[in-house]
C-alpha cells in the first residue's frame, strides 16, 4: 500500500538548532549502519524507516560503506526513497560519508580529493538522489593534507551535491583546524559526528564538546546506546537476534562482561525509578543540558524506534540522579 506519512509526525519530536547554523535536527536521528543492508529483511528496514519518519525523525544517516555488503544500505535507502519518501524529500535531512574503505586500489578510502568526490558520486547514484543534505569526511586521514580533504567537501557543496558538510571522529585539535579551513573556504562546518554514551565519555574528557560550543558547530553523537548495551537487550541473556549474537564484528559477546552487566543492571533500576526504559534514560543522558544536537540511534525493530522516540517525555535529570549515574559508571 502506498505510504502516507502520519499527519501527527511533527507533534512530539523536538528539533534542535545545529550549532550556529540555520538548520534544525531532530533530537533523535536514525542511522542505517546496521539492519539496513542487503543481508537484512528489506520490509523490516522499510518499516523502521517509515515509523521513524512518522515520529518526526527527519534525519537519516548513511555512509558509502554501510551494509553489508558495502553500499547496500544506500541502495536500500534509495529504494525506500522511490517507494515511500519521494514526496517528502524536502522534509528530510539525508547524510552520507566518505573515508572508510570502499573500493580496491589507492583511491578507495581515506581523504584524498579523488576518493571523497568519487565516493559521493557513487553514493548519490546508489540512493537515486541529486544531492545529500550533509556530506562528511568519515575519518581523519593522517597522510592527506587536511586542506585537501576539506576543500573536497567544500567542492561538493559548490557542485550542488551537498548542502552542508561535517566531519566524523576528528580529535579536538584536528577538528579545530578543519573548522578554520572550512570557514576560510566559505563552507562552515555544520556538524561533528563523534561517539558518545554513558560508556564512552571521551568527548567530554578531551574537550570536544567545549570546542564545538565555542566554534558554533553542532554535534550528532553515534552509538548513544553503546550499540545496544545501554538497553534491556542483554539484561538476561544474549538474544539470538541481537547485534552481539550476529556476525557484526563491532559488538561481540565478549564485550558483555560481568562488570558491564552489573552497571547495566544498576542503570536499569535507576531508569525504572525515573519511569523510563534504560534506552530512554541513556538517550536523555546524552541530550542533557542541551549540549548535543542529536542522538544518532540504530534500530533493528519498529518497537525500538517507538521506545527511543518516547525518551523525549523525560529529558530532565536531578543533580542527585546525575551523581548516581556517575557513581554507577565509576564503580
Ligand atoms: P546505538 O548505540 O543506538 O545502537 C543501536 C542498537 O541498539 C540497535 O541495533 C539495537 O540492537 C539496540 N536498540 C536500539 N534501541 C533499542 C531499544 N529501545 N531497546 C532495546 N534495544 C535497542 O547506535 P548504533 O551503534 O547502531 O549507531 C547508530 C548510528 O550511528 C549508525 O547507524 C551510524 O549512522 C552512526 N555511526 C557512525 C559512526 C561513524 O564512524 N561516524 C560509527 C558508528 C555508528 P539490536 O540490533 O541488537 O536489536
Amino acid at each position: 500500500m502506498e505510504y502516507q506519512a502520519s499527519s501527527t509526525r511533527y507533534a512530539t519530536m523536538k528539533y534542535n538548532r545545529c550549532g550556529k547554523s540555520g538548520l534544525k535536527l531532530p533530537a533523535i536521528s536514525l542511522g542505517l549502519w546496521h539492519n539496513f543492508g542487503g543481508v537484512d529483511v528489506f520490509e523490516n528496514s522499510r518499516a523502521i524507516a517509515r515509523r521513524a519518519f512518522d515520529l518526526g525523525i527527519t534525519h537519516f544517516d548513511l555512509a558509502n560503506n554501510y551494509g553489508p555488503p558495502p553500499g547496500s544500505a544506500e541502495e536500500n535507502f534509495g529504494k525506500m526513497m522511490k517507494l515511500d519518501f519521494k514526496p517528502y524529500r524536502d522534509e528530510m535531512i539525508i547524510s552520507t560519508k566518505a573515508g572508510h574503505y570502499m573500493w580496491e586500489g589507492p583511491y578507495g578510502e581515506w581523504g584524498s580529493r579523488k576518493h571523497i568526490l568519487a565516493s559521493l558520486d557513487q553514493s548519490l547514484k546508489r540512493m537515486g538522489l541529486e544531492y545529500v543534505d550533509i556530506f562528511y569526511s568519515h575519518r581523519p586521514d593522517p597522510e592527506t593534507p587536511l586542506e585537501e580533504t576539506m576543500d573536497a567537501l567544500a567542492t561538493a557543496v559548490k557542485q550542488g551535491k551537498a548542502l552542508y558538510v561535517g566531519i566524523s571522529k576528528y580529535k579536538p585539535a584536528e577538528a579545530k583546524k578543519a573548522f578554520k579551513i572550512l570557514r576560510d573556504l566559505g563552507t562552515p562546518c555544520l556538524i561533528h559526528q563523534p561517539s558518545y554514551s554513558m560508556f564512552n565519555r571521551s568527548i567530554e574528557e578531551e574537550g570536544l564538546l567545549d570546542l564545538l560550543e565555542d566554534e558554533g558547530v553542532g554535534s550528532i553523537v553515534f552509538s548513544p546506546l553503546a550499540q545496544g548495551l545501554l538497553t534491556d537487550r542483554y539484561l538476561k541473556e544474549i538474544p539470538a537476534d541481537s547485534r552481539a549474537a550476529k556476525p557484526s564484528i563491532f559488538l561481540k559477546e565478549s564485550d558483555i562482561t560481568p562488570e558491564k552487566l552489573s552497571k547495566i543492571r544498576q542503570l536499569n533500576e535507576l531508569a525504572k525509578e525515573r519511569g523510563q526504559s534504560l534506552a530512554q534514560m541513556a538517550l536523555a543522558w546524552v541530550l542533557r543540558k542541551g549540549r548535543v544536537t542529536s542522538a544518532l540511534i540504530g534500530a533493528s525493530k519498529v518497537s525500538q524506534i517507538e521506545d527511543n522516540a518516547a525518551a523525549l517525555n523525560n529529558l530532565e535529570f536531578s543533580e542527585e540522579e546525575l551523581n548516581k549515574i556517575d557513581q554507577i559508571l565509576n564503580s
